[in-house]
């Protein structure tokens, strides 16, 4: 069997393979023979003659290389080996560099189209869980329970291509027996032994496991145990610890999808809540809005009713001070002035300031929710004449009328002096007019009747 000058045919180094025929020796597995491997390497219609490995469609190293001058193939790992050295099968001068010389493409074709009938190509890793007995490099997928050996699929076939292997049983890699482990006590030099004991001794500062030579050295008074089923033992105990993990992944990635799914939901939610506190707010608004449109036109028409009764007022006080003023002028009249009297006592008189504020002066409620409040302070009547002077604050004409049938000058006087010292809040309301009278201009239920004063 030839050898690379790095690793063996299986991909395995010296060291490596001596290793593995000696656990194979320890798990009873026969190895095989030179005639079964030069058998199965025959078998293998198609490989290199220098390394005798499979050609591949597949692995870069292993695809089939042709020299231009004499046209013998090899895979590519041996042609950049080569580098210029005469052909090893015609010695035919061969002075092409190794990346420069073709890739035989109609039998790389071939391969491919031979392998693909035993099965899906090779998963190639540079550290596989379990190495392909036939290259280290594949990741395998089946055990066979007769080689005891763990193969990819492809490998699987073409070992087992021969008739009296054709009835070896494989199993899923994943049920393969365990592996012994190499004893680390065996003195460096020579190969380890499979470690098969295991040692529960308490207090033991030993290496835990052994081979059987090194259990007489290191663990001599020891009760050790085979390893094997402490192995299977904590197989299990680690399966239940991958569930374990499974169940925490399962339920993280749960969780994670949850949490995706609130933020999903929290924009359209956050639209939805959004509109309703618009909507809220809106119809507030609104109610607020048209709330106020309806106070300021009830207070506009309140204002205007005054305005009207005004204008009568001031057609009839015209008439009367016409009246009285043509009677002075002519001194005519002057036995009956009655009629004077009763028709100054019998003019409409006229709100007082009171009930009639400046609209600035409403205050919004904090809500706005309900009309404007009405401000506390009294309003004022502005005089550019004077400073500005407090509703006239007038006793009612018709007591003074009633009480002396006298109408009274000074009394008048002494009410415009004194109303410049009297503060707003302290002005009495007096009732002055008729309860007619008052309805006539008011529209509104609320009449405030007691504010009512007349003037002259
Ligand atoms: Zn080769
Ligand atoms: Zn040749
Ligand atoms: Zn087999
Ligand atoms: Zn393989
Ligand atoms: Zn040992
Ligand atoms: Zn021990």
């Amino acid at each position: 069997m030839a050898v690379s000058p790095y690793r063996l045919p299986t991909g395995r180094t010296l060291k490596e393979e001596i290793a593995a025929s000696r656990r194979a020796i320890m798990t009873k597995t026969p190895t095989k023979t030179d005639e079964q491997v030069s058998f199965l390497r025959r078998s293998n219609a198609i490989q290199c003659s220098v390394c005798y490995r499979s050609f591949s469609d597949v692995e870069k190293a292993l695809k089939p290389k042709s020299l231009p001058a004499c046209g013998h193939t090899f895979c590519t790992f041996c042609i950049e080996k080569l580098n210029r050295k005469p052909c090893p099968t015609c010695r035919k001068v061969n002075d092409i560099d190794a990346e420069k010389v073709p890739i035989n493409y109609a039998l790389m074709n071939l391969i491919g189209e031979m392998q693909t009938e035993r099965g899906p190509p090779p998963e190639i890793k540079d550290d596989p869980f379990v190495p392909c007995f036939e290259n280290a490099k594949h990741e395998s997928k089946m055990y066979c329970t007769d080689c005891q050996q763990a193969y990819c699929q492809r490998c699987f076939a073409d070992a087992h291509s021969a008739k009296f292997m054709k009835d070896h049983k494989n199993i899923p890699v994943e049920k393969r027996p365990f592996t012994i482990p190499d004893c680390p006590n065996c003195p460096n030099g020579r190969v380890a032994d499979a470690a098969i004991y295991y040692c529960p001794q308490l207090g033991c500062s030993e290496n835990r496991i052994t081979c059987i030579k090194c259990r007489n050295i290191h663990h001599r008074n020891h009760k050790v145990q085979m390893i094997l089923p402490q192995l299977e033992k904590n197989y299990s105990k680690v399966e239940e610890l991958l569930e374990k993990v499974q169940e925490k992944d399962k339920k993280v990635l749960k969780f994670n999808e949850y949490l995706g799914q609130l933020l999903d939901d929290a924009d359209d939610q956050q639209s939805d809540h959004i509109a309703k506190i618009r909507n809220h707010f809106d119809n507030l608004k609104h109610n607020a809005i048209t709330k106020y449109e309806k106070f300021m036109k009830k207070e506009e028409k309140k204002i205007e009713n005054a305005m009207n009764q005004c204008c009568r007022s001031v057609a009839q006080i015209k008439g009367a001070k016409g009246r009285i003023v043509e009677c002075l002028k002519r001194k005519r009249d002057l036995h009956d002035i009655d009629k004077f009297f009763k028709e100054v006592e019998g003019l409409k008189g006229v709100d007082t300031l009171g009930d009639f504020f400046p609209l600035n002066e409403y205050e919004l409620t904090p809500d706005m929710s309900v009309e404007p409040k009405r401000p506390v302070k009294r309003p004022r009547l502005e005089d550019p004449s004077k400073d500005p002077v407090v509703a006239p604050q007038v006793k009612p004409v018709k007591e003074e009328v009633d009480s002396d049938g006298t109408y009274v000058d000074s009394d008048n006087d002494s009410d415009e002096d004194s109303s410049d010292d009297s503060s707003d809040d302290e002005a009495p309301p007096v009732r002055g007019d008729s309860d007619d009278d008052s309805s006539e201009y008011d529209p509104s239920d609320d009449s405030d009747d007691e504010d009512v004063i007349v003037l002259d």
